[in-house]
């Protein structure tokens, strides 16, 4: 490749890999930069449990789920609670909705993606308030297959030599020319400047089939072209002669950034204690960057954080946290041992308001209470890491795992991860969760007293009977098992103390960063706009209105780092599954733009 590529890509994660693969299609030289090491080409997805939001997909009509358009863009809205001002976010989210079945999910699939049969059922809201019907598409073989796809699409396009692939090589920099971006500035970093792994406190029993950290994709070369290797000097600069594009995901890796902008307002002080679930490249430094070449930078403290995290077993980085899928057959107590009522707090409905209960209290922690039979069922991970049979694709033991449920998955926490804790009886329980908050927060809250009554009272109400329940996480428990893609993974309204199913489990659960909502603001062909205000260059910009003046030329943003389009398409919070979509979906429309045959913009539902 000529000294300057056509385009300059920050970041190989998904959102870059997929603008990175159409711009070769599309005849384009490109020079790719991360900062990372060859084996985590792919970022944050190869992590990625494989969740797509899909619309009116081959799968929901195969299970008869009716959904269309504008269904999903009604449901889309009232989650996003958009600002009268957020017009671009907004056109993203109607663009989304009508294009990610066949741009995104049609767009994989002619790289060889599938999609599991069943569709799950992410946030559905605690008052059917989400998702109006399943549109949680698994990729089968989780994330990291879909990193495998995109990055075998690269590997085998006839102009791969058109690529120039420059790992360990940090942007630091945008290079401007009057108006125009028209290149950046690196920083070659050297192998051991990544974030070491933090070793587990004791030994860790796992079983073999989880591994600590997920293999490379297929076909990536080790040691290709990390900057040492190019005899390029430490710092240096890059120029495109038609674009640079930012792929450089969120905010989630800096938990200073994401403690400064805590939305406060709905969730009180940012938790003292936060576990990080994101890149630990994702720093935010390429925001700042564009907002100091003028870009407009917005809705930083729209977050899509979680409150069901743990630490992790076997950390791989400072303050690593595990995002579960916790049992929702547990019973959800504050740290006082009290069951979250009168609306009682359920994983996997709505991760927002689980997020509000639990910052309710100054403490920023939880506890759930099970049994290990409730939780080989329910209990699961978001992420590859810890689904082995669905990450490698292997059907036989998948499936048995779904039926048989996970016990190894259980034994695993209950013996490396220091938030589990099992007993016999609850005053034992009890005893060992007050042990875990001791060490952690100083306080010993929970009354066993106070234990033996919530955790009685909720067993009571199923001893007495269905035809008698009247409490509404029983009413969810029904709900969940009337829809397939649940019932197996489901408990059929299991009392916790219940001598077959011990023994007791409980799960401190804690927030975690992890997805940035808000990011660079950008038009629906993922150019940059400027920061409103920007009066010198900018005719239309109103100042405070945050909706953005003209594109800076040159410049483009996708990904996490665009807040998935338009500087945040999903408002304020997210339906699930809508990330990797959302890279997918502005990576294609990135490279399209820069190629000048844009993809058709459809025109969006009208709603009634
Ligand atoms: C465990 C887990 C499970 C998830 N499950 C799902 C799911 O089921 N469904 C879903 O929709 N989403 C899911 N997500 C979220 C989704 O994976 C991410 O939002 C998405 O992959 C982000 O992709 P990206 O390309 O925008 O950014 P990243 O993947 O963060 O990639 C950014 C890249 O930029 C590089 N970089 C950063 N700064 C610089 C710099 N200055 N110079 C050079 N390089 C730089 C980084 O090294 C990184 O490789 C999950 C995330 C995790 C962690």
């Amino acid at each position: 490749m000529s000294e300057s590529p056509d385009v300059i890509v920050v970041g190989a994660g998904l959102a870059g890999l997929v603008s990175t693969l159409e711009l070769l299609r599309s005849g384009h030289s490109v020079l790719l930069l991360d900062r990372c090491e060859p084996k985590e080409i792919g970022g944050l997805a190869r992590e990625a449990f494989g969740g797509m939001f899909m619309v009116d997909s081959p799968e929901q009509r195969r299970s008869r789920i009716p959904d269309n358009e504008g269904l999903a863009l009604e449901d889309w809205l009232r989650i996003a609670e958009f600002d009268p001002e957020d017009t671009w976010p907004r056109r993203w989210a109607e663009q989304y909705v009508t294009r990610a079945r066949d741009d995104v999910g049609g767009w994989l699939r002619q790289l060889g993606v599938k999609f599991f049969p069943v569709v799950n059922w992410a946030e559905r809201g605690n008052f059917g308030d989400g998702n109006s019907v399943p549109r949680f598409h698994l990729t089968w073989g989780t994330g990291k297959a879909l990193v495998q796809a995109v990055w075998g699409g690269i590997e085998a396009h006839p102009r791969r030599s058109a690529l120039d692939l420059r790992l360990r090589s940090r942007v630091t920099g945008l290079i401007s020319e009057g108006d125009r971006i028209v290149g950046c500035r690196v920083s070659a970093e050297h192998a051991d400047s990544s974030p070491s792994a933090v070793p587990a406190k004791g030994g860790v029993k796992r079983p073999p089939q989880i591994e600590d950290t997920t293999p490379a994709p297929e076909g990536t070369h080790w040691g290709e072209n990390p900057a040492e290797e190019l005899n390029k000097p430490d710092q240096y600069e890059v120029r495109a002669a038609k674009a640079v594009v930012i792929a450089a995901g969120g905010i989630g890796g800096n938990l200073e950034l994401v403690r400064r902008e805590w939305p406060t307002s709905r969730l009180g002080p940012a938790p003292e204690k936060l576990l990080m679930g994101s890149h630990y490249y994702a720093d935010g430094a390429m925001h700042e960057e564009v907002g100091r070449i003028g870009g407009n930078v917005t809705h930083l403290s729209r977050m899509w954080n979680y409150a069901d995290a743990v630490r992790h077993p076997k950390p791989q980085r400072p303050a690593h946290g595990l995002k579960l899928i916790p049992p929702r057959s547990g019973v959800m107590l504050d740290p006082d041992g009290r069951r979250y009522g009168p609306v009682p707090v359920m994983p996997t409905f709505d991760a927002y308001s689980a997020l509000e209960r639990m910052c309710e209290d100054e403490r920023k922690y939880s506890w759930l209470v099970c049994n290990f039979k409730i939780a080989k069922r329910e209990l699961d991970v978001s992420g590859s890491q810890h689904n082995p049979y669905l990450r490698e694709r292997r059907l036989a033991p998948f499936l048995l795992s779904v039926l048989l449920g996970k016990a190894g998955l259980v034994e695993h926490f209950l013996e490396g991860s220091p938030d589990f804790v099992s007993a016999g009886s609850l005053e034992e329980l009890a005893a060992k969760m007050n042990d875990v908050t001791a060490e952690l927060h100083g306080e010993r809250a929970i009354d066993p007293q106070v234990l033996q009554r919530e955790i009685g009272r909720y067993d009571a109400t199923i001893s007495r009977g269905k035809g008698l329940f009247n409490d509404d996480q029983l009413r969810r428990i029904g709900q969940l098992r009337n829809w397939r893609g649940d019932r197996l993974r489901t408990a059929r309204f299991q009392r916790i103390v219940d001598p077959k199913a011990m023994p007791l489990v409980a799960i401190r659960l804690q927030p975690m960063a992890r997805k940035s909502l808000g990011g660079i603001q950008t038009d629906l062909g993922c150019r940059v706009l400027r920061a409103p205000g920007d009066a010198a260059h900018d005719a239309q910009a109103s100042a405070g209105t945050g909706r953005g003046g003209e594109p800076i030329p040159g410049l483009y943003a996708i990904g996490e780092a665009a807040g998935f389009g338009g500087g945040g398409v999903h408002g304020k919070r997210s339906l699930e599954g809508t990330f990797l979509g959302g890279c997918v979906f502005t990576g294609r429309l990135a490279a399209a733009t820069i190629a000048g045959a844009e993809l058709p913009v459809r025109i969006p539902p009208r709603l009634g």
